[in-house]
């Protein structure tokens, strides 16, 4: 194989323009043309990892096979190219000095004064370098969060002018800014830009690529102007406007040339063309449902839009995968009470019930299965869901009414959901829950063997509590099965209702695996039993 590739994407102007649904459409079109690529973020904060971040400050927490908790931009990656994603993905400014520092107290340096340059860059170099070293990829695009002109991006913009410098044509920048159009002056401003662009030279880079982030197209006289103040051939000023959906984004790019610019500037072959029809197939169907349903996302962290990222993106490929719309509705977890639950539930066709941490709007979720567990509505629980699914149950079908989880009361005469065994002896709380994948075996005659075809699974995890096993014989006598088991150490991972049209408690997440090629097939035969009840009413 060819040297790796290296392609840096930086952003400038203002935050959120997209620059990781850049990457992954980027990865994308390269993926579609037969080359290999791996898509890596840089976040510059001194977390860490976004593990111990609370959504409102991150959104969610993104968990990879090998049980990284990362930025939600590797989700996009892994939904946009199927491909999964690791540990060596996502590195934070944390991650970075604690390596150093570790070196530094071992005594690696030798007696050496430490520095942000050359070891700080250093570090960050050789984690830029691991995915590329491995000799698999073709392409390694490295997405820096922040934008620049931030105090915590300067070490990353160094380390990009180092290997621009180092590697030459094996490297290459694409800067993302914002052209605003001013509506009093009727007018695309590029200023912005050009002050963006300045700020990135003044650390000594130069874009090869601008990607401009805007809400009407630029005409020619625009693209020249951005060519001509910003030092790159017009024919790599890129527009990138406003799409109805995120999965536009790899067709708005193919059209506006991207990909064949980066070969262009990485002296790669041109001879391929992307091949993105069955992209355009899911596109089309998302597009042109037959039918449509209404689900309920119950959660306490409804404001943010991008607490539940992976579940809302399941749900649309699993839209696409049965041809029906999902009108997805929002429901705070604290406003649910058995007086209105009738009112707020009764229109669903389906409803999922969230992960989450802690007590607040704990009661409005166990109120929910109740009411869809009598109602047969279709029922998806991840995580805290299937936990909440789990102490309803005690409470309302085996009477013992003070069941709880004991992450919600220590106390509890009945605790069927327990803090693992492993758990008991941990202290802190960074990358401490289990994390990442684990098999599962799969009963035969269940629902889940049905869904799923096959006996062994494996799924991603996130948590500390469990489903307590003393209580396994009570709960399926009653009719709640516990159809899929860990082999090694016989933890509970998926609980179903044996009377009821479609009732499912994960332990796992299966949001975190659902791509525009492989929809979740949870999901997707969510989606068809509430299409099912549509249908039924
Ligand atoms: N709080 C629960 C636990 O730690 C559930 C976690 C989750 O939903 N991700 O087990």
């Amino acid at each position: 194989m060819a040297r790796t590739k290296y392609i840096f994407v930086l952003g400038g102007v203002a935050s959120s323009l997209g620059k990781g649904i850049i990457s992954a459409s980027l990865a994308k079109l390269l993926q579609s043309r037969g080359f290999s690529v791996a898509i890596q973020k840089l976040d510059p904060y001194i977390n860490v990892d976004p593990g111990t971040l609370n959504p409102y400050e991150h959104g969610e927490c993104y968990v990879t096979e090998d049980g990284a908790e990362t930025d939600l931009d590797l989700g996009h990656y892994e939904r946009f190219s199927n491909v999964p994603t690791s540990q060596a993905n996502n590195v934070t400014t944390g991650s970075i000095y604690k390596t150093v520092i570790e070196k530094e107290r071992r005594g690696d340096y030798l007696g050496h004064t430490v520095q942000v340059i050359p070891h700080i860059t250093d570090e960050i170099k050789r984690r830029i370098k691991l995915l590329g070293n491995t000799g698999k990829y073709d392409f390694v695009i490295t997405e820096i969060g922040g934008t620049v002109g931030d105090i915590e991006s300067l070490p990353y913009i160094e380390t990009v002018r180092q290997m621009r410098w180092e590697m030459g044509r094996d490297c290459a920048v694409i800067h993302l800014t914002l052209v605003p159009y001013l509506s009093a002056a009727g007018e695309l401003k590029t200023k912005p830009t050009q002050h963006s662009v300045k700020t990135l030279l003044e650390s000594g880079v130069q874009p090869d690529i601008i990607v401009c982030r805007t809400e009407r197209h630029l005409n020619e006289n625009l693209r020249n102007k951005i060519a001509l103040f910003c030092n790159v051939e017009p024919s790599s000023v890129i527009e990138s406007i406003d799409a109805k959906t995120i999965y536009e984004v790899p067709i708005l790019m193919r059209d506006e040339n991207l990909d064949t610019e980066i070969l262009r500037k990485t002296m790669m072959p041109l001879d391929s063309q992307p091949d993105l029809k069955k992209w355009e197939e899911f596109l089309y169907k998302l597009d042109n449902p037959a039918t449509e349903v209404n689900i309920g996302l119950i959660g306490k962290y409804i404001e943010l839009k991008d607490a539940y990222k992976s579940i809302n993106e399941s749900f649309i490929h699993a839209s696409a995968a049965n041809e029906c719309k999902v009108n997805l509705k929002l429901i705070h977890s604290e406003d649910i009470k058995e007086s209105n639950v009738a009112e707020l539930l009764g229109n669903m066709n389906g409803i999922l019930v969230a992960p989450g941490f802690g007590e607040r709007g704990i009661e409005g979720k166990i109120t929910a299965v109740k009411y869809v567990r009598e109602n047969g509505i279709p029922f998806l629980g991840i995580c805290l869901g299937m936990q909440c699914a789990v102490v309803e149950f005690a409470r309302n079908i085996l009477g013992y009414k003070s069941a709880h989880s004991t992450e919600m009361n220590p106390d509890t005469k009945y605790p069927v959901i327990d803090l693992m065994e492993e758990q008991k002896k941990i202290k802190g709380l960074g990358g401490t829950m289990r994390l990442g994948t684990y098999p599962c075996k799969i009963k035969k005659g269940t629902k889940l063997y049905d869904i799923y075809q096959t006996l062994t699974i494996s799924e991603r995890h996130r948590h500390r509590y469990e489903f307590n096993n003393e209580y396994i014989e009570e709960y399926e006598k009653a009719g709640m099965l516990m159809s899929g088991i860990n082999p090694k150490d016989n933890l509970v991972e998926i609980t179903e209702l044996k009377n009821h049209p479609w009732f499912i408690g994960v332990q796992f997440h299966p949001e975190y695996k659902s791509t525009v090629a492989k929809p979740h097939p949870l999901f997707v035969s969510f989606v068809e039993a509430a299409y099912e009840n549509n249908k039924n009413r």
